[in-house]
């Protein structure tokens, strides 16, 4: 596609956020143009500046909340969009246990303000962010996609439910377009080092609080769990580099303009990797130690969790490209250049 004027234009929600900035980098590389909307709730617009760094074409940013029907009315009255990648939303898994109701208003009631605006505008086309979350503790691995759907907390239940609306809205109206995207564990930054995932506070997820301990700003790891029935003991998750993911979402923007309908897929790689391996893999590439501690479980965790991404490799033509060492090395590039994350800016 080249930069012509008629180049489709897409509605990135969350699009400051890590893996809705990679994404748009991603698009714009494609030769999509792009309009952010974010309220800036968990991340920096800082990541949208240096996206247009990257990429050298514009990355706009309206700060603003998808809940806000006056404002998205009025962007689609505006903007000829002509389809929506949906990551806004919070994700925190412990927090969605403690405020549940800001999370069903935030994801769930974010999620239908958003598409009566998008009905309302005649744009049917939608790519949504899903988890893996969604299929709670799997009683098989691989996980195909048609495994069964059982999300152990309310985080996982607002993915669920957002995926039945859409599913119900689809079958409403056959001009729908929607693709859903079950993530598995997106880690990474982009290779340039200017873009990646900048966590508020402690992270709760395995990878940035690894590196923070490599970088020197936590002391040392508490692996959550050593005893569980996997080759070392430790939780065995599908890690998947952001910019895997991020071209996953381009792969699925093309056949949602191409296509009505909806489809699910899963996006990961397919193999696991336990959390020393993780921990290995990161200390190879940092060149740094990461002192670690087995403690107790995690309310919560399963042993393990990795994908059948078939479905994603015969309907989008996709499969994940990038192993763990780039998916530490490029971590680590993003934490040591920017060890206190937007937050210091250059
Ligand atoms: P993120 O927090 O970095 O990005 C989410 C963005 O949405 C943030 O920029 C935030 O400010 C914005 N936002 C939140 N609520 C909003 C609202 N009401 N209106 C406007 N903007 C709002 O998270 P991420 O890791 O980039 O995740 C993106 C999406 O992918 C989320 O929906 C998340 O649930 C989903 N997902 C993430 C993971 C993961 O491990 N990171 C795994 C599976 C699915
Ligand atoms: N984990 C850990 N210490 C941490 C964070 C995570 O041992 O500080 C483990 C966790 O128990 C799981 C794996 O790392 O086995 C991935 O956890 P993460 O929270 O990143 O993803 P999720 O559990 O949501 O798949």
């Amino acid at each position: 596609m080249d930069e012509a004027h008629s180049a489709p234009k897409v509605l990135v929600t969350g699009g400051a956020g890590y893996i809705g900035s990679h994404t748009v980098l991603e698009l714009l590389g494609a030769g999509y143009r792009v309009m952010v909307l974010d309220n800036l709730s968990n991340s920096n617009a800082e990541s949208l500046r240096r996206v247009a760094e990257l990429s050298g074409k514009p990355a706009p940013l309206v700060v603003g909340d998808i809940r806000d029907q006056s404002l998205v009315r009025d962007l689609l009255a505006r903007e000829q969009i002509q389809a929506v990648l949906h990551f806004a939303g919070l994700k925190a898994v412990g927090e969605s246990v403690e405020q549940p109701l800001s999370y069903y208003d935030n994801n769930v009631g974010g999620t239908t303000a958003l598409l009566e605006c998008l009905a309302e505008a005649g744009v049917r086309a939608m790519v949504f962010s899903s988890s893996a979350t969604v299929y709670g503790d799997p009683r098989h691995v691989p996980i195909p996609v048609d495994a069964p759907i059982a999300p152990a907390n309310p985080y996982g239940q607002t993915k669920a439910m957002i995926e039945q609306i859409l599913a119900d809205l689809v079958h409403s109206d056959p001009r729908w377009a929607v693709a859903i995207l079950r993530y598995f564990n997106p880690v990474g930054a982009h290779p340039s080092g200017r873009i990646g995932e900048d966590p508020r506070g402690i992270p709760n997820n395995l990878m940035p609080y690894v590196s923070q301990v490599a970088v020197g700003r936590l002391a040392e790891l508490a692996v959550f769990g050593g005893d569980y029935p996997t080759l070392d003991g430790t939780g065995v998750r599908d890690y998947i580099h952001v910019v895997d993911l991020a071209r996953g979402h381009v792969a699925a923007l093309a056949r949602v303009l191409a296509r009505p309908g909806a489809f699910t897929v899963n996006l990961g790689t397919g193999r696991g990797y336990s959390v020393l391996e993780i921990t290995r893999a990161f200390e190879g590439a940092s060149g740094r130690q990461v002192p670690y501690r087995i403690v107790g479980r995690r309310p919560g965790d399963i042993a393990q969790c990795y994908a059948d991404a078939s479905l994603a490799l015969q309907l989008l033509d996709w499969q994940a490209e990038l192993g763990l060492e780039a998916m530490c090395a490029d971590t680590w590039r993003w934490q040591s250049d920017n060890p206190q994350g937007y937050r210091e800016t250059s």
